[in-house]
């Protein structure tokens, strides 16, 4: 098995400074990896640290403890204590993420939005543009919002751009983050064959997908991140 990231042991928690220091352990002692051509679907139900998960795996948060290992340029990567111009390096080459939001930068255009993955590794800008255009098509971006900054679209547009810019490179891992939560089924479709075309290439995943039919189309494995259930009582009916 290809490994291409390995977590072991991760925690990670948060400190309410403005709530008396009350520390939530939202990610305790999780281990896991993912091979390339993979997808691990994370399962479990709201506020069960999933997307604190991909925050962490992409250096937005710090680990309490353990360790994430990365196959990054060809070597294994410690991104725990990663130095910040490393994590930027990362970012770059080798983790994706589409976040459940986009970030919209006024002035910039949908089309510069998406092809900047790209240009960023180094594309020519013709071969970024060319890959960009037929994402936005296949996403069914109207072709008029293409040379318009994002920031007035409808929050399905704007999912669809962020997707768009997910895709556009090759990358080694991509995190995705509830990518077909507000997109019909038609454009869901497009994305489970992103996601297949991205497996094919050999790309590991780690994703996000409340919908079942989705789950169970990418999942290669799940990872349960439910807390465990106390023991249950037997509850007997005496009628
Ligand atoms: P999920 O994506 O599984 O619905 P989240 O990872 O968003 O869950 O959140 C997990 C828990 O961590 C929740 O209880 C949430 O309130 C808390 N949490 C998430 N982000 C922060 C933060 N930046 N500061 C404090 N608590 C947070
Ligand atoms: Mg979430």
């Amino acid at each position: 098995m290809n490994k291409q990231i390995e977590v072991v042991g991760l925690s990670k928690t948060f400190t309410l400074h403005q709530q008396h220091g009350v520390v939530l352990k939202v990610l305790q002692d999780l281990s896991f990896s993912v091979a390339a051509g993979q997808c691990l679907v994370l399962h479990g139900h709201s506020g069960a640290g999933k997307s604190t998960l991909l925050r962490t795996l992409y250096g937005n948060y710090l680990a309490a403890g353990g360790s994430i290992r990365i196959r990054h340029r060809g070597a294994w990567l410690e991104l725990v204590d990663a130095a910040p111009r490393q994590v930027l390096e990362v970012r770059q080459q080798t983790i994706g993420y589409v976040s459940q939001f986009l970030r919209v930068i006024p002035r910039v255009t949908t089309l510069q939005v998406v092809m900047e993955p790209a240009l960023k590794r180094g594309c020519s800008r013709s071969d970024a543009q060319a890959r960009a255009k037929n994402l936005l098509a296949r996403l069914n971006i109207p072709e008029p919002l293409w040379q318009l900054a994002p920031g007035t679209f409808s929050g399905g547009e704007q999912q669809r751009v962020n997707i768009a810019r997910g895709f556009m490179v090759a990358w080694p891992l991509l995190l995705l983050d509830e990518p077909t939560a507000s997109l019909d089924e038609a454009n869901a479709q497009v994305v489970l064959q992103l996601i297949a075309e991205a497996k094919a290439a050999g790309s590991a995943l780690i994703g996000i997908f409340h919908d079942r039919a989705v789950r169970e189309a990418v999942a290669d494995r799940c990872l349960d991140m439910s807390p465990a259930k106390p023991p249950q009582e037997e509850f007997i009916y005496a009628g």
